[in-house]
């Protein structure tokens, strides 16, 4: 970015900040738009939705549907689910509305205070953007479900589900609305609507408590010999390792919404995660695949939900943001709910070398690890493919697989210039305190974390493994945790990582340092 780009960008978000504190006033006086949705006949997997939206008395107001989910870095036609769209006056008289774009609507008020937009959205999406209604259950997320003012303001948003017979209960983080009504909801602002999936129908429950804050893991979908409440006590443990780990649980209240169901993925939110999960036969409380899976959301609601890069906040919904930290936000929360299972006790060191030795396979195997840098990868995340899943390994990276491998290897570097007194957990912690919230951090300003707690200067390091296709050097690594690649022959094991036989006390501590169970109590 050029120092004038800069400039102006600083400018913006002094702007923005001006912007925040009179939003935050605003807040307080600006009436809530209410939506009722109800799913009359779940089989046939339609939604509607009745919005009441305060008008202000102007003339005209502008709606908008999101163009993408933050998270889940797809343009997406969540329009193109929208049905029979029609605005009325509270009483009823009919309203003209125009679509000047395919994802915004216009509506002539006539004068009235509040117009009232019906809808109805077809549910058949089963990814973790997309809105599902069927007999077992339903599923809202914001971007997919949300018609709303096209403004930039903190206006209140509350939802009002009607659930048919079959759906008994819903679950949500969003608080509960002033009316206490059961299946009532209200959030602080559109942002906080957008950020909390809905699910509603046959849920199964299972509640535990960290640090005072309500952790609900709710299942859904195809059980069968699922086992909720051994799941629940596994998720527990990896929860009790992130309390170990930050100090801190910021929230009161956090929902894992777990559908068993076809497709798969998973999508942090601010409070809560949705997540499509199966299990095989022999791990009815979740395999170590699952808790990997599940631990990494977990550690989101810390990484890239609060501390964030700059450019992932606040959200336009109609233009989606470009980064190169994706292998922070990603590929750190990778490492991170790898190590958060292993530092709960759930698995063994062994079992947490082989999630990173599959990375390192996978990073050494792919040709595109020597024509793509992680920085472009993250970039190029909006044309290359689904959240960087799905690319071609001939001429693309993941961050998803080369940045947890950079966290472990700066992780090895920190502990090594300060001889095991710091590591990246002080990096994450420092930046977390910096810049989490509002504020977000720049790469640069990561970097420069990251070179205060190693206490020297990381410039090359950074440039080699970020903006250089140059090969990875383990060696560092290796020797400061006493570990090596398997003499195998075949290529799956060329990369697998093990102790090494002769490994002196100080790199077995330093090993343990790192994937010992790390627990309160321990
Ligand atoms: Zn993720």
């Amino acid at each position: 970015m050029s120092f004038q780009a800069s400039l102006k960008l600083r400018r913006t978000w002094s702007l923005v900040a001006l912007l925040a504190v009179a939003a935050n006033a605003q807040a307080q006086r600006l009436a809530p738009i209410v939506y009722t949705i109800s799913a009359p006949v779940p089989e046939s997997h339609i939604a509607v939705v009745d919005a009441q939206v305060p008008t202000e008395r102007k003339a005209t107001i502008e709606l908008m549907m999101p163009v993408w989910s933050p998270g889940f870095y797809r343009v997406e036609d969540y329009a193109g689910k929208v049905q029979d769209l029609s605005a009325r006056t509270p009483d009823g008289a009919a309203l003209i509305v125009e679509q000047p774009q395919k994802n915004r609507w216009r509506i002539h008020t006539g004068g009235a205070p509040v117009v009232v937009l019906s809808y109805r959205l077809l549910c058949t999406g089963r990814s973790v953007t997309t809105d599902w209604v069927g007999e077992d259950f339903g599923v809202f997320n914001g971007s997919a479900t949300f018609i709303t003012l096209a403004e930039n303001a903190r206006r209140p948003h509350e939802v009002r589900l009607t659930l048919p017979a079959q759906w008994p209960q819903s679950m949500t983080s969003l608080a509960a609305a002033p009316d206490g009504i059961a299946n009532h909801y209200r959030a602080d602002d559109y942002d906080t609507l957008n950020d909390s999936p809905i699910l509603a129908g046959k849920l199964s429950v299972h509640e535990f408590t960290v640090a005072g804050s309500t952790h609900f893991l709710v299942d859904a979908g195809t059980l069968g010999e699922w086992d909720g409440a051994l799941a629940a006590r596994s998720v527990e443990q990896f929860v009790r390792a992130n309390y170990a780990f930050w100090g801190f649980v910021p929230f009161r209240k956090y929902v894992f919404l777990n559908l068993f169901r076809q497709g798969g993925g998973g999508l942090e939110h601010l409070n809560s995660t949705l997540l499509t999960s199966r299990f095989s036969a022999g791990a009815p409380g979740g395999n170590l695949r699952w808790l990997n899976f599940v631990s990494h959301e977990y550690f989101h609601a810390f990484n890239v939900k609060r501390l964030r890069p700059v450019e992932l906040g606040p959200f336009d919904y109609e233009r989606p943001p470009s980064t190169t930290s994706l292998w922070v936000s990603e590929g750190l929360t990778s490492y991170y709910g790898e190590l958060m299972v292993a530092r709960s006790g759930l698995e063994t060191p062994a079992d947490y070398l082989a999630s990173l030795s599959s990375h390192i396979t996978s990073v050494q195997a792919s040709p595109g690890r020597l024509v793509q840098t992680l920085d472009q990868s993250s970039l190029d995340v909006w044309t290359a493919g689904t959240s960087g899943v799905g690319q071609d390994p001939k001429t693309t990276v993941s961050y998803y697989e080369k940045g947890p491998i950079v966290g472990f290897l700066l992780d090895a570097r920190i502990r090594r210039l300060t001889k095991g007194k710091r590591s990246l957990d002080d990096v994450m912690r420092l930046a977390y305190k910096r810049y989490s919230g509002r504020q977000g951090f720049t790469a640069d300003q990561f970097r420069a974390t990251a070179e205060e707690i190693a206490g020297t200067n990381l410039k090359d390091w950074f440039h080699r493994a970020l903006a250089s296709t140059e090969e990875l050097d383990y060696a560092e690594a290796l020797d400061w945790f006493g570990l090596r690649f398997a003499a195998g022959a075949d290529a799956a094991s060329q990369w697998k990582l093990e102790a090494r036989p002769d490994a002196t006390d100080a790199q077995k501590a330093n090993l343990l340092g790192l994937v010992g169970v790390h627990m309160p109590g321990h």
